[in-house]
């Protein structure tokens, strides 16, 4: 097997567990592997640590699959990873959609799957779950008795590990264009082929669901609406008005049909085209109102060097939204930049605060559902991170 030699020290985050080995602790490598093949990862002192796959055009050149590296990296090896994720996962009772398998903090690096309803939609983006797709896509379908299995490999990450493309059915038949799934008792049309990620914002479930809380007679923003999530659980909660902003024409159609589909009155509903910072601007100025409003926006720091930018861009938002609130307004405010620090998005959030003019409090920290874990080995893993402020 192909070996990959640390230079001295560079073993550490190994030893705690952290997944990703970075070309720059390299000392040498001992072979010439193939894009995904398994090689041990071995420190100075010639210590074995782990298996991984290798990984020749991304900054990652490794990402572990075992830290024992007596094991072996075979079928029965993702058998075994794949049915451990299957049994953390919640029951698949009343919400039809599930993350089964979420990347690193399930043990598979660069596998990410999703289960809707009877299909399900994966995402391969490491050249090790490139080479082992067929194999993941096969077990999982067999285990989950899902009509099939259609990847959606596509979109930033891919480029940055130097993959191409690869969107189309892995094993099994191909879903239809809308695969009809249930959300607390909402339903919603998930667009697998071409909807973002795998087709849904699963991450946001539980935080869809706490909107709830004291929404009677309350009028709401929902801004970033994608498929009108957050504004549908409003409104089944008993909110009068909810506006949906969002820049995509065809997620607006698509919100409407939702709260269609999911029996909710259509004149509680308002639709906005249009870019949010500009929106939000324009609303300050006819010093119009809401009693809540969601700001989830797309991820805003794609580097380092985007983080201040970004950071600017946040406070912009959440500055605007504060300025908009009605007295005792509510404010779900979410960052899925997995570069921006949960204690820097609520410096930005008090800082926004400060320069409006409102004394706030923040009644909740929120994060992912049971169905996206973070391992404690891997805290990049928590990108989503949220505020539930209250507004005097
Ligand atoms: N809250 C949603 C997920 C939001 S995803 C849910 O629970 O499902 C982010 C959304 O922001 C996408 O629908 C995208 O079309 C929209 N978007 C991106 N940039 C925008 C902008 N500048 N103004 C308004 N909407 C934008």
């Amino acid at each position: 097997m192909v070996s990959l030699i640390l230079k001295a020290g560079r073993e550490k985050s190994l030893l705690r567990r952290h997944p990703w080995v970075f070309s720059g602790a390299v000392a040498r490598i001992e072979g010439s592997p193939g894009p995904g093949e398994t090689v041990v990862v071995i420190d100075a002192k010639g210590n074995r640590l782990a298996l991984g796959a290798f990984s020749g055009h991304s900054q990652i050149v490794a990402r572990i699959w075992s830290f024992d590296p007596d094991t072996t990296i075979d079928t029965h090896f993702f058998h075994d990873r794949l049915q451990r994720s299957l049994t953390r996962r919640p029951a698949f009772v009343e919400n039809t959609g599930v993350r089964l398998v979420n990347s690193e903090s399930d043990g598979l690096s660069g596998i990410t799957v999703d289960r809707y309803g009877p299909w399900l939609v994966g995402q391969f983006t490491s050249a090790g779950a490139q080479l082992w797709k067929q194999e993941t896509a096969r077990i999982l379908v067999e285990m989950t008795g899902t009509k099939g299995l259609l990847e959606r490999s596509d979109g930033e990450v891919c480029a940055q590990e130097g993959l191409p493309e690869s969107i189309g059915p892995l094993v099994g038949a191909a879903p239809p264009e809308k695969i009809p799934i249930q959300e607390h008792g909402l339903t919603y049309a998930v667009d697998p082929w071409h909807g973002h990620k795998t087709g849904f914002y699963l991450d946001q479930k539980d935080n869809r669901l706490l909107i709830r809380d004291g929404c009677i007679g309350m009028r709401v923003l929902n801004a970033f609406s994608f498929s009108g999530g957050f504004g549908l659980n409003a409104v089944m909660a008993g909110a009068s008005h909810v506006v949906h902003l969002d820049s995509s024409a065809a997620l607006l159609t698509q919100a409407a049909q939702n709260a269609h589909c999911s029996q909710l009155p259509d004149d509680r509903f308002e639709y906005c085209k249009g870019n949010a910072f500009h929106k939000l601007r324009e609303w300050r100025d006819q010093q119009r109102n809401f009693d809540v409003i969601v700001l989830d926006p797309p991820k805003l720091a794609d580097s380092q060097a985007g983080l201040q930018r970004a950071a600017r861009a946040y406070k912009d938002l959440n500055w605007l939204a504060f300025r908009l609130l009605a007295r005792g307004g509510k404010l779900l405010t979410f960052s899925c930049s997995g570069r921006m620090p949960a204690d820097l998005f609520a410096k930005v959030v008090a800082d926004a605060a400060v320069d409006a003019g409102r004394d706030a409090m923040i009644q909740r920290y929120l994060g992912p559902p049971a169905d996206h874990p973070v391992s404690l080995a891997f805290p990049e893993g928590r990108y989503l991170k949220g505020l539930l402020c209250v507004v005097d």
